[in-house]
């Protein structure tokens, strides 16, 4: 089904049909099970004309690696992407979730925003280039569909990196995380995801002396000396004026904060007043540390006053910072004594140049096929593949790009990992024409 007046291209089709194949095939993680998903990919990607191979960490859960050789040396692209989803519960949504069908131009299931849609347009032009007998006159093209990405990518992405590197080594890796459109004052800006964050979760303690709580005088309550601590993190730390912010910044308000940094906080402030959505979505993410409390435990009975208390705090930290940093500002807001501080998570986040030959490719294309559309750079406050491709392999520029409009950002982003997710038919179409164009340009 078309949407009035398109019409469809080879990938278009090819991509649309994949997806719905892919949203039929349950790969709810846990447990995963991606075999079949990875099977119909590596079917495709055959009868083109790719090297596959499918590579497990653990049986039944493939990762994807297929290889379409180039006539003399050249970069490798790699078109990556994910084909296990976060589960579902049938009750709470308005249609089957593992249906496939396309009503009214959109393509329903779990997984059609997140990220099936994505591989599905990607391996949809992928194939028809390799069907209608193209090889990369320099370089080679990658595609790799990984499994267990939804729950931490052991069996996944970080496991392939790093049992494997010499499979997937690459130079340009496309991914999630960016490429859905919004509208700002009058204009359509579009994502372009340089980083993640970073996560240190940690454990505040505190100390006290047990007794019976019959007799609060004879005890000393750790639960109560936590409360001031748990009061202070409504407090978050300063705004980091972190490049991505400035440059995303810079081009909604139309001013180079870049030569006055100061003005960052103002240009923040206006755009927090106009677009909260954008703000709380894309900008409040790439503004530094946030601190945020998720869990507090203190005594394990109902008549025992608590000897130690505790609460554990989800941290995001820009991409680079180390944990001395991190300790640093969590002090600030804490304070210096009256507690411990443990982290049980410590995970760096990185970044690749937001300026480099695949962009301007990318703003090329968009150049070409929504003229006056802008590309902003972005820090996902969340985690993907991504990180694990920008570890192993440092000259690597990775990005999240997936163009999307029909479905803009607001629109989109409430349906990732909720009920009744689905996509747009042309937003396939038009992501397959993205990666069709983009494949020939980078490798040409
Ligand atoms: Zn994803």
């Amino acid at each position: 089904m078309e949407g009035e007046g398109a019409v469809a291209t080879a990938e278009g089709s090819k991509a649309v049909d994949l997806l719905q194949r892919l949203l039929r095939i349950n790969t709810v993680n846990p447990p995963g099970n991606e075999q079949p998903a990875q099977e119909l990919l590596a079917d495709t990607l055959t009868d083109a004309g790719f090297e596959c191979e499918l590579l497990a960490a653990e049986e039944g859960r493939p990762n994807l690696v297929a290889r379409l050789k180039g006539e003399s040396p050249g970069p490798t692209l790699c078109l990556l992407g994910h084909v296990d989803t976060v589960p579902a519960e049938p009750s709470e949504w308005s249609f089957d979730p593992w249906a496939g069908d396309v009503v009214d131009g959109e393509i329903r299931g779990r997984g059609a925003q997140d990220m099936k849609d994505q591989v599905a347009a990607e391996v949809g032009a992928a194939a028809t280039l390799g069907r209608e007998g193209w090889r990369p006159p320099s370089g080679e093209l990658l595609v790799v569909a990984t499994a267990d990405e939804e729950m931490g990518a052991a069996a996944g992405a970080q496991w392939l990196c790093r049992e494997h590197p010499d499979r997937v080594r690459c130079n340009y890796v496309l991914n999630e995380g960016g490429g859905v459109a919004f509208e700002f004052d009058g204009r359509r800006f579009y994502t372009l995801c340089v980083g993640e964050k970073g996560v240190f979760r940690f454990l505040v303690r505190t100390h006290g002396r047990a007794g019976h709580a019959s007799t609060p005088a004879l005890g000393d309550n750790a639960l109560l000396k936590l409360a001031p601590l748990l009061e202070r993190l409504r407090s978050q730390p300063p705004v980091a004026k972190t490049a991505e912010a400035i440059e995303f910044a810079s081009a909604l308000c139309r001013q180079d904060i870049a030569a006055n940094p100061d003005a960052l906080d103002d240009a923040v402030a206006q755009l927090r007043a106009t677009a909260p959505e954008v703000v709380a979505y894309l900008v409040d993410p790439m503004l530094g540390v946030t601190l945020v409390p998720t869990r507090a435990r203190a005594s394990e009975k109902d008549n025992v006053i608590p000897s130690m208390a505790e609460t554990l705090v989800d941290c995001r930290v820009p991409p680079g910072m180390e944990e001395p940093e991190v300790r640093a500002q969590a002090e600030a807001i804490l304070g210096y004594d009256g507690y411990s501080l443990e982290f049980v998570e410590h995970v760096v986040g990185n970044r690749s140049p937001s300026h480099s030959r695949l962009r301007d490719l990318v703003e090329e294309w968009l150049g070409n096929n929504d003229p006056g559309a802008i590309l902003v750079p972005i820090v996902m406050a969340g985690f993907s593949d991504s990180h694990w491709f920008r570890r192993a392999f440092d000259a690597a520029t990775v990005y999240g790009f997936c163009p999307q409009r029909e479905f803009s950002l607001l629109e989109a982003a409430p349906l990732v990992h909720s009920a009744d997710e689905r996509a747009a038919v042309s937003d396939i179409e038009f992501a397959a024409r993205f990666y069709r164009d983009t494949i020939q340009r980078v490798l040409e």
